[in-house]
């Protein structure tokens, strides 16, 4: 698939060819995502009625990449994009106390609710620990206080300041 097409008098021209006309189309796609295959349908592209090239708008491409991750989303069992946020909002936690108790970089929670970004298997679990035990929150906040605790005693050694494992 390539770039999209420039509108002329009207007609979207082939930016492949650039003689045959470009038709908007919906079709399945073979995609992968981190290697994975997966199918999705009802992709919305341009299609050329002269070279056969599909083309994508970059909001197509938007939807389209959108459509891979929750295709992957559904085929790993991993929680949509909405839930995680009705689970946080739920639990009563902004996104940046979601990433410190999950032990997640900046950002990392924003880009599971806007879907850019699928959340790893074991993150995917403490999430749904926490729908189920809300009181597991509790738990989690104090982990993450025994942690600073371990943290402050490594650098008040003189040792290297630690890095937060990424991800
Ligand atoms: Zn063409």
């Amino acid at each position: 698939m390539s770039f999209p097409s420039r509108k002329s008098r009207g007609r979207m021209i082939c930016t492949v060819c650039g003689i045959g006309t470009t038709k908007k189309v919906e079709k399945k796609h073979q995609a992968r995502y981190n290697g994975e295959p997966v199918e999705v349908s009802g992709v919305e592209v341009y299609h050329c009625d002269h070279c056969g090239q599909d083309s994508l708008t970059p909001e197509q491409a938007r939807m389209y990449s959108r459509a891979v991750k929750n295709e992957v989303r559904k085929k790993f069992g991993l929680l949509p994009p909405e839930q995680i946020v009705a689970i946080r909002e739920r639990a009563g936690l902004t996104q940046e106390e979601l990433e410190e108790l999950l032990g997640q970089g900046p950002k990392v929670v924003t880009r599971w609710e806007s879907g850019s970004v699928i959340q790893g298997r074991s993150a995917d679990t403490v999430l749904r620990l926490i729908e189920r035990e809300p009181e597991l929150i509790k738990t989690l906040r104090e982990i993450q206080r025994q942690r600073s605790r371990q943290q402050q005693r490594y650098t008040s050694d003189g040792s290297p300041t630690p890095q937060p494992a990424g991800g």
